[in-house]
């Protein structure tokens, strides 16, 4: 008996990914390709962005790159314009460019949480409100549209402490509150917004907090499933969140950490 192949989840889907140049945000750029979406690479070094774009499309997908800085309102609307001038439209928003800066709380700079809330938490409010203004203008114009899905980068961090860390603890926490409002905005639009909470994922941000075998294995003996996550595993629920394949969920965000919350 032959089995028929699932047709891809987002076939003629446009999306924008924020940090997409690398690291998670590639991998799930990697997913929503796989399911058949086109996919604009956003970040904040266009280099980066424009090789791993090509490398998609040597894949054989349909992949763009655009300069952003997501603490930039203007380059969150070139990011969203870029998408609806090569393809159209905009139907999916993954913010998840973010980055960490560590140190003991007591000698926290401000400049370093500044930094980091602006990138983690101001830059997802950027980033999804141009979406979602494209998104609502997009169903006003046509009301056969099928509808939005955004879909904010998270963390573990954003429910388990670490001292080190006070400020992307912070702005992931805020990511989660600002997801959960923008859910209950957009609904009536046709927009659903979920979060993606990873845990210890294999990136140069883990890199640069677990900067030594110890720590490292500090990591593993705390992570159930007993291994660092891949790129990949995260791109693939983000990926399901961004498709119908969720479409009665919004406002919700889903932890892909090896376990590591279960053991709260
Ligand atoms: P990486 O550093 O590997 O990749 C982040 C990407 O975002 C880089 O290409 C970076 O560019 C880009 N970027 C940084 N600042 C900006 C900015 N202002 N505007 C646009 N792009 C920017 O990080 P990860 O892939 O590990 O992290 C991605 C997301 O996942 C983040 O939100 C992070 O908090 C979250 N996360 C990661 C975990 C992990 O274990 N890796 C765990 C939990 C959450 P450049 O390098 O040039 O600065």
């Amino acid at each position: 008996m032959s089995v028929a192949a699932a047709a891809p989840r987002l076939a003629g889907k446009v999306a924008v990914v924020t940090g997409g140049a690398r690291g998670i945000g590639l991998g799930c750029a990697r997913s929503l390709c796989k399911e058949g979406a086109k996919v604009v690479l956003a970040d904040v070094d266009l280099a980066v962005a424009q090789r791993s774009a090509g490398e998609l499309a040597a894949a054989g997908h349909a992949a763009a790159a655009v300069k952003c800085d997501v603490r930039i309102k203007a380059d969150c609307e070139a990011a969203v314009k870029a998408a609806v001038t090569q393809w159209g439209k905009l139907d999916i928003m993954v913010a998840n460019a973010g980055i960490v800066k560590a140190a003991p709380f007591l000698d926290m700079s401000e400049q370093d949480f500044d930094d980091v809330v602006a990138v983690n938490l101001k830059g997802v409010f950027l980033t999804c409100q141009a979406a979602a203004r494209q998104m609502v203008a997009q169903k006003a114009a046509d009301p056969a549209w099928g509808g939005g899905a955004i879909v904010t980068m998270s963390s573990v961090n954003a429910v388990m402490a670490i001292p080190s860390i006070a400020g992307y603890n912070a702005s992931k926490g805020g990511v989660n509150g600002l997801m959960r409002c923008m859910s209950l905005a957009l609904a009536p639009h046709g927009i659903r917004v979920n979060g993606v909470g990873p845990g210890s994922i294999a990136t140069d941000v883990l890199a640069s907090v677990a900067t030594d075998e110890a720590a490292r294995n500090r990591i593993l003996s705390r992570t159930p499933l007993g291994r660092i996550g891949e790129p990949d595993e995260i791109g693939e629920v983000v990926a399901f969140l961004a498709s119908d394949s969720s479409s009665y969920m919004t406002g919700q965000v889903l932890y892909v950490d090896g376990g590591r919350l279960a053991l709260n």
